[in-house]
């Protein structure tokens, strides 16, 4: 390639979310911009996020929806760029939204709308994008030994940047281009990794358990899964090869191998004290039949099977069995087999240590002009739009500075 500048003031590796977000920052501040990835197009994730529709921020977002070793990073970042700050921008591109649950803000059309709004910003700040460029290698210019700035050597050619941004994302979806590389960067200039684990992921489980919940796979219900201190009250979800849906997935960022997951069937209600009242009222009724006000047939036919017990007439329950098949049914303690990994994560638990980088700039404190934002970092969102306020918000910080 001719046009393939050989000089930036910022260089900056992955054009994802923060990449693109910190390119659109630094190059209005007057900064000649440049933003290299390896993939074919810029911000796969974003386009299939949301399924499509690109749950790209939440209206609570507050710094407990995110999980890091240190969890005081995120804040000043979060507080100098809110959900307002990029709703505001949303509305300035005319992009049609809405809430769906709990504060998540979807596109109403398409993600499409959220990666054109980063191109049109890169574009308004005269930021360069070059796609299907590999990285070969990162050398540290220096000057009597004080640093200045970096070589960067490409497939497209060689760069000398004054800044370095590493926006490489975590390691989920490798089909989408994710990489271990903003690590194996930061190993580069000596810095510590917290260990990494796909999050966000639903649970695999044993084949005995699989034979049991055939029918089931598409069935979901509202449950309150706990694990640890982490506890999410949302849906889950029956699959061919295990659990999904929201609530699971919130809860595997807590599960660590051989743990138990705790899933409470019936979330706001006492229902051994629920089943005495329904016995006083109305006696003939089966319990299969009540359970259904909770659950579909198909449900009330596999607890009740899980449990090994049969339905009987209320009135035929004493007071103690009628409590104790209360409690049977109302909780499900399971022992997931796995996770299905990276290949499905919706992110990267761990990275890139936080005691090493400047929570105002986002600079290493090991190398000077190099920077890291987005998900490369140890700063892990819950589900809900969390995860892009963390890339919009590091990346401000960082394209402010840069
Ligand atoms: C299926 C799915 C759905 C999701 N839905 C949501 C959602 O609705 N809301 C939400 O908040 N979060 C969601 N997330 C999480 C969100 O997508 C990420 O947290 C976010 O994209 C992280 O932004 P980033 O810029 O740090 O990394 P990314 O967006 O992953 O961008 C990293 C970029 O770096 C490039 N790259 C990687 N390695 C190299 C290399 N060696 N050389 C050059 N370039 C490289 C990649 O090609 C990519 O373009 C979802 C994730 C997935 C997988």
């Amino acid at each position: 390639m001719t046009d393939f500048p050989s000089q930036a003031d910022v260089l900056i590796i992955g054009a994802g979310a923060a990449g693109l977000m910190c390119a659109s920052v630094a190059g209005k501040r007057g900064r000649s911009v440049l933003v290299l990835d390896h993939a074919n197009k810029v911000g796969k994730k974003i386009l299939m996020s949301g399924g499509g529709r690109c749950n790209f921020t939440n209206l609570y977002t507050a710094p407990d929806n995110f999980y890091s070793e240190n969890p005081h990073f995120c804040k000043s970042a979060l507080a100098r760029y809110t959900q307002w700050d990029f709703i505001a921008l949303v509305e300035k591109h005319g992009i049609p939204y809405h809430e769906k649950t709990l504060g998540q803000l979807f596109c109403d059309n398409k993600s499409r709308d959220i990666v054109d709004l980063l191109l049109a910003e890169c574009r308004e700040a005269k930021a360069q994008i070059r796609t299907r460029c590999e990285i070969q290698r990162i050398e540290p210019v220096a000057d009597e030994s004080k640093a200045k700035g970096f070589e960067v050597h490409t497939s497209l050619g060689k760069v000398v940047c004054e800044s370095l941004v590493i926006a490489t994302g975590g390691l989920s979806i490798p089909t989408m281009g994710a990489t271990g590389f903003g690590y194996d960067v930061a190993r580069q200039f000596g810095h510590s990794i917290v260990p990494t684990r796909a999050a966000l992921v639903p649970f695999t489980l044993n084949q005995r358990a699989l034979e049991r919940q055939q029918e089931l796979p598409g069935t979901s219900l509202a449950v309150t899964a706990s694990c640890g201190e982490g506890s999410f009250h949302e849906q889950m979800l029956f699959t061919h090869k295990g659990l999904s849906g929201p609530s699971v997935l919130q809860i595997s960022s807590h599960w660590k191998k051989g743990m138990p997951v705790e899933f409470d069937l019936v979330p706001g209600l006492d229902l051994p004290e629920w089943l005495m009242e329904q016995r006083g009222k109305k006696q003939e009724s089966f319990l299969h039949t009540l359970l259904t006000e909770f659950w579909s047939k198909k449900l009330v036919q596999f607890f009740l099977h899980r449990n090994g017990l049969q339905s009987k007439p209320l009135k035929q329950y004493g007071d103690s069995e009628l409590r104790e098949v209360g409690k049977k049914l109302q909780t499900w303690s399971l022992i997931p087999e796995g996770t299905e990994g990276y290949r499905t994560a919706e992110v990267t638990l761990g990275g890139v240590n936080t005691d090493e980088v400047s929570s105002r700039s986002m600079e290493s404190m090991k190398q000077p002009g190099l920077y890291f934002v987005g998900e490369v970092l140890d700063v892990t969102g819950w589900l809900g739009g969390f995860n892009f306020q963390w890339a919009w918000a590091s990346a401000h910080a960082a394209g402010g500075e840069v």
